[in-house]
């Protein structure tokens, strides 16, 4: 039937198009969508009656994000085609949370916490879809609603495995929130803008006041996390794990497993990202996504990688490309608060890094790859031209004198 689930399932889930950013389950009016777990990765299913209103299909970004209508829809204007960029932005900054425990939390700069916490206390939310862990296994990521400084927190830090947050959406609403803020990776900022766009469910299109974008070089497949901890950390028993984290410790933080016999394991940020996760485990959907700094969000915020700071010698910061004027207001608000801190950013300087490389050239190449013999692709409905382009002025000063040399 047009504008079932099964329609989505047969298009977008069984072409392993779906994101399992959770935007169809957590605007099913029927609640009629939930999740099976096939080789530990979520998918959406059918667990009730669907009455083939076509909200699923609608918001879905499996299939097709338009990027230039919902830019313009966003931010009231769109961009020059086919130039690889950073998306619309009005500002560039670096930033981390005053309030040094939160800082010393987050992933980087314990930026995106601290705004949360800030616009929560201030009333200007009164909830935030989160990706936390789960309780009864506390290896495998799930999607939180916060409420106070204390969930957030605890929420804080990146998650390298698949977290549905979009799915707690009606349940948000459900429970009498109004005003909701979700952080999410590219494509749970494409769902929630693709329900913004066509206004249903009108409540929760309304109801999402703000969203943060992390930008994303890949998600990636639980397994990746399960071989990491057998094979390199001598973990065969998942279930003697009491808590893990994937950016612990000091910055920029590492894999760090707690186990029930007291023992602390770790593994470098580095090693297990570069030769492990990035190489080997990445999410097929996420090599065919030409987002990576979450284009569409209020607030897209990464990590911060300062040429002059070696790791843990420093307290970490976040970089972050201010978006919309609500976005504007939250930062700014948010430092005249006291909340965090920032200082100008070079945008360009994130273009250096491998997560552009990644989605703004690879996935553009490989796109077209995937075209040419037939298989399922996503249409974001713009081409990108992936043209080499030299890098130097982004290097750090002693690389730049070795290549003068
Ligand atoms: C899969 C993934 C890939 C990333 N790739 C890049 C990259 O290529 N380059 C780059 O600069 N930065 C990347 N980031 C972002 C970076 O790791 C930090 O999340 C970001 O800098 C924010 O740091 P912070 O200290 O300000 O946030 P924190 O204060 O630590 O807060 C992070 C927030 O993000 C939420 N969150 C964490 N993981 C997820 C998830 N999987 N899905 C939805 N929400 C989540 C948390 O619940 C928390 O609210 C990636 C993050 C993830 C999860």
């Amino acid at each position: 039937m047009e504008g079932s689930f099964a329609e989505l399932q047969n298009r977008v889930v069984q072409r392993g198009l779906c994101t399992a950013c959770g935007t169809c389950a957590g605007v099913c009016p029927e609640g009629a969508i939930g999740w099976v777990y096939e080789d530990d990765e979520p998918l959406p299913e059918l667990t009730g009656d669907c009455a083939g209103c076509g909200i699923c299909s609608a918001v879905c970004p499996g299939e097709e994000v338009n990027m230039p209508a919902l830019e313009q829809f966003v931010f009231g204007r769109t961009r020059e085609e086919n130039i690889p960029d950073l998306g619309l932005y009005r500002d560039a900054r670096a930033g981390w949370a005053v309030d040094r425990a939160i800082r010393q939390h987050g992933a980087g700069g314990g930026l995106v916490t601290a705004l949360l916490v800030y616009a929560l206390e201030r009333g200007f939310i009164d909830c935030a879809l989160v990706a936390g862990f789960r309780r009864d296994q506390p290896w495998r990521t799930e999607a939180k609603l916060a409420v106070n400084r204390q969930q957030l927190l605890a929420a804080a830090q990146s998650k390298y495995a698949c977290v549905p947050v979009n799915t707690l959406l009606s349940r948000a609403f459900a429970e009498g929130y109004r005003r909701v803020a979700v952080v999410g990776l590219p494509c749970h900022i494409h769902g929630l803008r693709k329900m913004q766009f066509c206004g249903q469910p009108a409540s929760l299109a309304r109801g999402v006041v703000l969203t943060v974008g992390l930008f994303c070089a890949s998600q990636f497949y639980f397994e990746g996390t399960r071989h990491l901890l057998v094979e390199r950390l001598g973990v065969d028993n998942l279930e003697l794990i009491v808590s893990l984290s994937y950016r612990g410790g000091h910055w920029p933080g590492h894999l760090v497993v707690e186990l029930k016999d007291g023992r602390r394991l770790l593994l470098d940020r580095h090693e297990y990202m570069y030769h492990h996760l990035m190489p080997a485990f990445k999410r097929d959907r996420c090599e065919m996504c030409v987002d990576w700094a979450a284009e569409l969000a209020d607030l897209s915020v990464g990590d911060f990688w300062d040429p002059q700071v070696r790791a843990g010698q420093a307290l970490g910061a976040s970089s972050c490309l201010v978006r919309s004027p609500a976005g504007e207001e939250l930062l700014d608000g948010a430092v005249k608060n006291g909340y965090v801190e920032t200082i100008p950013l070079e945008a360009a300087r994130l273009a250096a890094g491998i997560g552009y490389e990644l989605k703004k050239h690879a996935a553009a190449f490989r796109l077209r790859q995937r075209r040419r013999f037939g298989w399922p692709v996503p249409e974001y409905h713009r081409v990108i031209h992936y043209i080499p382009f030299a890098r130097e002025l982004h290097l750090a000063p002693e690389t730049q004198q070795k290549t003068q040399e």
